[in-house]
């Protein structure tokens, strides 16, 4: 019966966002171009639909002084836009909490130089979880697109078969730092004391 119940709760299946998901009546695109687009010169415009939506040239920047234009420009395509919005879960949460400002600073520039920083990595798209991962870096990295080396591509302009330097390391950096300050504004400087979360009682 507990069981019923909570599956009724439930409600419809949750949606299932992926690299590729578009809802184009509702301005959620995918900018990933497929092979064919490639082909006919088409790179730039959602792989659905066709909308140009993005000033590509000017998102390559990669000027921080204009990265507000960025995220609206990233919040165009579905998947940025899910994890714009998507619940943080309280594991990331707390792990936000004890790092603090400057822990997480170091956190995130760690973790890109790891995850994204060499060149023509075989293990490229699968190196970013999802959600619910206990990882609030993850989430920044989704909404940010430096979840994998394809995503930098065609997001930040910078070619698959080479290590990022440390300049773009900090520019994706930074990237990051704004979602998380933005999603997790109560943050303090040097980091806290929170207790693991208790799995039962
Ligand atoms: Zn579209
Ligand atoms: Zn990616």
């Amino acid at each position: 019966m507990a069981r019923k119940k909570k599956l009724v709760d439930l409600g419809p299946t949750p949606l299932k966002v992926t690299c590729t998901s578009s809802d184009c009546e509702n301005d959620l695109h995918c900018f990933r171009a497929t092979k064919q687009m490639k082909a006919v010169n088409q790179v730039g415009a959602c792989r659905e639909c066709g909308a140009r939506l993005v000033d590509w040239p000017r998102v390559y920047e990669k000027d921080l002084t204009d990265a507000s234009y960025t995220f609206t420009a990233l919040k165009f395509e579905m998947i940025r836009h899910h994890f714009w919005h998507i619940e943080i879960d309280q594991k990331a949460v707390n792990y936000a909490r004890r790092k603090g400002v400057s822990g997480l600073y170091d956190a995130v520039r760690s973790r890109l130089r790891k995850s994204v920083g060499r060149a023509n990595d075989p293990f490229d798209g699968r190196q970013t979880p999802m959600a619910g991962s206990g990882n609030p870096i993850h989430y920044a990295q989704h909404a940010t697109a430096s979840c994998c080396r394809k995503c930098i591509e065609y997001w930040h302009g910078i070619p698959q078969n080479r290590s990022l330097t440390d300049d773009e390391i900090e520019y994706l950096t930074e990237l990051a730092m704004s979602y998380l300050l933005e999603r997790l504004p109560d943050l303090s400087s040097g980091g806290e004391n929170v207790p693991p979360i208790r799995m039962s009682k």
